[in-house]
């Protein structure tokens, strides 16, 4: 036992069960940790069964697009994950791989293409672009009915105004984690660090529509240390271990560290030193295993409701 307290779907032999274990031999972990890998398989189960329902009614399945530019390998493993889940769930995926130094006409024409096709609900383009390329007005080109990312303006807009239609996965993910995990958002003190237009500002914008109040910290932060003490639900979405230092956490907050780094051995680690963290806070998600496996989850979500949204729905 790690101790920590565990959620009831959390059973503590579960394969994604960490060992976070507490620096300190006096200390008292108290944190318990949102399982991301069983809220993501909800997600997706719930997914798998919209479809065959579809398919029941005679209806085709929803189809998603992947399109990847160049041969990184990060890329690579992501786009592989997201194909292979449509796979699984019984969507129809496309795969579009272009060579790197393919043009952005080449990649508009592409998206045109997947624009005017019936048969493809949503479009994904894997970012980062090369860098000859400009990644903005490729998302502009995607027809926001398509837009299963959530990036385009017309999208982060109706989210600004608090009439959202395709939400950006990681953000909306983490809405889910929450929810699931019977965390109120409402009436909060919610602190996001990290700003990026993929993360932290569609961040801020779903935390401010559920009710919470937000403050949004970004490099030029001055008082980093007193805005996250101040949270009673903190964001970090940074991609630099140890931005936050742990030991600021407000005693019972809620943790979601959405960072994802590589530390000097090759592991897998967040923004934030978990071990410390949970020995200060209600809630926190591991990494891995805790926000990560949400954004795909989300991404079959937005292909699911993209395709009803064309049907009428
Ligand atoms: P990004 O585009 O590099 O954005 C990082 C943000 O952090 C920027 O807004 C940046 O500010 C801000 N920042 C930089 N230094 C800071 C500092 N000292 N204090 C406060 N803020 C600072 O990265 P991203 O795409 O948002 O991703 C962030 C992390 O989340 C990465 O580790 C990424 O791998 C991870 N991620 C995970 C998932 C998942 O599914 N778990 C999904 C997406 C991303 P400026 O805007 O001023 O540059």
């Amino acid at each position: 036992m790690d101790g920590f307290s565990h959620p009831s779907r959390n059973a503590p032999d579960a394969p994604w069960h960490i060992g976070v274990t507490s620096k300190s031999p006096h200390s008292t972990v108290t944190a318990k940790l949102i399982n991301g890998r069983a809220i993501a398989d909800s997600v997706l189960s719930e997914v798998e069964a919209a479809v065959q329902s579809r398919l029941a009614n005679g209806q085709r399945p929803p189809g998603l697009a992947v399109i990847l530019v160049g041969d990184d390998p990060a890329s690579q493993t992501y786009v592989g994950s997201k194909r292979r889940t449509c796979a699984k769930l019984g969507l129809h995926s496309q795969a579009f791989d272009l060579p790197a130094d393919a043009s952005q006409a080449d990649l508009l024409a592409l998206v045109d293409q997947c624009n005017a096709d019936a048969s493809i609900d949503g479009i994904l383009v894997q970012l980062p672009l090369p860098p000859h390329m400009d990644t903005t007005s490729v998302i502009e080109r995607i027809d926001p009915r398509k837009d299963v990312d959530g990036f385009h303006p017309y999208n982060v807009g109706r989210l600004a105004q608090r009439i959202p239609a395709l939400r950006p996965c990681t953000p909306l993910g983490v809405m889910r984690l929450l929810g699931d995990s019977g965390i109120a958002v409402r009436g909060k003190k919610a602190v996001v660090v990290g700003a990026s237009n993929i993360v932290g500002r569609p961040m801020a914008l779903e935390l401010l529509l559920a009710g919470a109040t937000v403050t949004v910290c970004h490099r030029f932060t001055t008082e980093l240390a007193d805005e996250v003490a101040r949270a009673d639900i903190l964001v970090v979405a940074v991609g630099k271990p140890g931005i936050v230092d742990a030991r600021w956490i407000k005693p019972g907050a809620v943790v979601i560290d959405v960072g994802i780094n590589r530390d000097a051995a090759g592991k897998l680690v967040g923004d934030i030193d978990t071990a410390v963290a949970a020995e200060r806070a209600a809630w926190i998600t591991p990494v891995p295993g805790g926000v990560g496996p949400m954004t795909v989850a989300m991404l079959m979500h937005n292909t699911l409701q993209a395709a009803e949204l064309a049907a009428g729905r």
